[in-house]
């Protein structure tokens, strides 16, 4: 069995109940816990989207990561990510602040980071993981492919409003 087949979307959600209403208006990032931080993640995927470093600024393209699920949005591998993709990043407090900025300007820790509230379609926000679909803000339903035998990410440039 590959390690994708294992994979449970619903486990996203598991521990809501374990963590304090809003929190993420109590504590800084810096104080929060390995829970709370990983419920901060919209689920977006944008972040898993192959990106280039062009004259001091990131573009975004338009291929993802192979263990992107494209329905859901979420990391097929989750677990095992930094074992199986050598440049997937950790999202850790100097990855939200590196410059140039390579988080999608929606991502929920960059907002917080910055001094931005939480958005109305975050999961957080909503209690449902599919607001974030809903409202448009993640990769679902996009013009996306799969990085696999793509080689010249020049021509899949994107430059979409929320990126
Ligand atoms: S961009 Fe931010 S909020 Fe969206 S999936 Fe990545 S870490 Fe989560
Ligand atoms: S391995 Fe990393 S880049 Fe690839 S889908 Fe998972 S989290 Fe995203």
């Amino acid at each position: 069995m590959k390690i994708e087949d294992s994979y449970d979307e619903t486990a996203r959600f598991a521990k809501l109940s374990e963590v304090e209403p809003r929190f993420w208006e109590k504590k800084k990032l810096e104080e929060m816990n390995k829970t709370e931080w990983e419920l901060l993640c919209d689920g977006c995927g944008k972040c898993c989207l192959n990106k280039l470093e062009i004259k001091g600024k990131i573009k975004f393209t338009n291929t993802h990561c192979r263990f992107l699920d494209c329905q859901t949005c979420l990391c097929k591998i989750y677990e095992h990510r930094f074992e199986k993709v050598s440049d997937c990043r950790d999202i850790d407090l100097q990855a939200i602040r590196e410059k140039p900025r390579w988080l999608p300007k929606t991502c929920a820790y960059w907002l917080l980071d910055n001094g931005y509230d939480l958005p109305p379609w975050h999961p957080l926000m909503s209690g449902r993981a599919d607001s974030v679909h809903e409202a448009k803000m993640s990769l679902k339903g996009r013009n996306i492919v799969s990085e696999s035998g793509i080689e010249d990410y020049e021509n899949y440039i994107v430059d979409w409003q929320d990126l």
